[in-house]
């Protein structure tokens, strides 16, 4: 593997061994996830800036692999998008959507796919795999494509027509499994057993996290390098909250900005097994025994980085928060109405927001970032029959 200058090899979460990049996975020696680390790393602000062509090579000097061995497809570089009548209803001093859906494949997870695609190339993989509610599959589809090799997809029935016909449109292969998404989990994982495919599954590889960190490097370049005081962000298995721990605790390390926002996980409350962890206090997630919510990609019964998740909002002061479906489909068609191309999960992020409001989780001079990590138009289903429910 053709590596950059500052990366230092991949450290164990569980048992701290650090490990070179040709382990392509978890721990060898306790099956623990990885973590790329980094020694020596020297950049400036100006090294930082989002550009839509570059994608995620835009940030070069903090990944592992350098420009050339980054499979892109223009990932990232996404809006900020002041809200003001969101900021007034909130009672804080700003509020921002941070809209993912305009990144390639319309969801967040492009930017943890692409990069690790790139370490599925650089490995010498021929086919990668992924179970999914949707959008992972399309985005490994998509990346594999540019990338020259093969994937495969495991996703339950009740995925959105969209993601399974761009699953096929990018020419992956897709398995469409009956049930919900840890039926498609078994699928992914009796097909692993059986052949040599590279597996992108949630923290299964060290790069999907760390792919996602470069969302916090937008946020801030896109503030002037003021760190926003929350960021509430809709979280299934913690991938890009996780990253944006990474990416927020980065650029502080990193002398490049001053303070770390506080970092909140919004979920569904038919499907909140981090939300449930943290209101009892614990330091990691119970399996969800009957997940039941119309945001499929929230509904993740089982979540990969769930102590990772509780880690990230405890080290920042922040809080998991759960609201209902409805409170979730009103929060997104409401910003639709404004203007904003919010999907379903985007929608958690408002309504959890008002909710955190309700508690007292923001100050009047706050400045929140509410992500939205999937666009409108791939859920445009769901939304429309929120309206339908309303008389509209
Ligand atoms: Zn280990």
């Amino acid at each position: 593997m053709e590596t950059t200058p500052a990366f230092a090899g991949l450290r164990c979460t569980d048992c701290d061994t650090v490990h070179d990049a040709n382990v392509t996975h978890t721990c060898p020696d306790c099956g623990g996830a990885l973590d790329p680390t980094y020694d020596g790393v020297d950049v400036s602000r100006a090294d930082l800036v989002p550009d839509a062509s570059a994608g995620i090579a835009a940030y070069a000097d903090l990944l592992p692999f350098s420009t050339d061995a980054l499979v892109t497809a223009g990932e990232g570089a996404t809006p900020l998008l002041p809200c003001p009548g969101l900021a007034d209803e909130l009672g804080v001093a700003d509020v921002y959507v941070k809209d993912e859906g305009h990144s390639t494949t319309g969801a967040a997870l492009d930017r943890g796919l692409a990069l690790a695609v790139s370490a599925a190339v650089g490995h010498g993989a021929t086919d990668v795999a992924v179970p999914s509610m949707g959008n992972g599959g399309q985005a490994a589809a998509a990346y594999a494509a540019r990338a020259g090799i093969d994937s495969h997809s495991f996703v339950p029935s009740r995925t959105p027509f969209v993601n399974k016909a761009m699953i096929n449109v990018h020419g992956g292969d897709m398995s469409v499994v009956g049930g919900r998404y840890a039926d498609a989990v078994d699928a992914f994982q009796g097909a692993m057993a059986d052949e040599d495919w590279y597996s992108l599954a949630p923290f299964d590889t060290p790069y999907r996290q760390e792919g996602a960190k470069t969302l916090a490097y937008e946020i801030a370049a896109q503030l002037d390098w003021e760190t926003p005081d929350a960021v509430v962000h809709p979280t299934g298995h913690g991938t890009e909250l996780v990253g944006l721990h990474r990416g927020s605790r980065e650029l502080a390390d990193y002398g490049l900005v001053d303070d770390r926002p506080r970092l909140y996980a919004a979920q569904a409350s038919g499907c909140s097994p981090i939300a449930a962890a943290w209101d009892a206090g614990a330091d990691d997630t119970e399996p969800w025994e009957t997940p039941d919510t119309i945001v499929g990609p929230l509904e993740i019964p089982d979540p990969a980085g769930g102590s990772r998740v509780i880690d990230a909002l405890d080290a920042t002061g922040g809080a998991a928060i759960a609201t209902p479906d409805q409170d979730i489909l009103e929060g997104a068609t409401s910003l639709a109405e404004a203007g904003v191309t919010m999907g379903a999960s985007g929608g958690a992020a408002y309504s959890g927001a008002q909710a955190l409001a309700e508690q007292g989780a923001f100050d009047a001079d706050d400045v929140v970032v509410l992500v939205n990590p999937t666009t409108g138009n791939k859920e445009a289903d769901i939304l429309r029959s929120h309206l339908m429910s309303k008389g509209i």
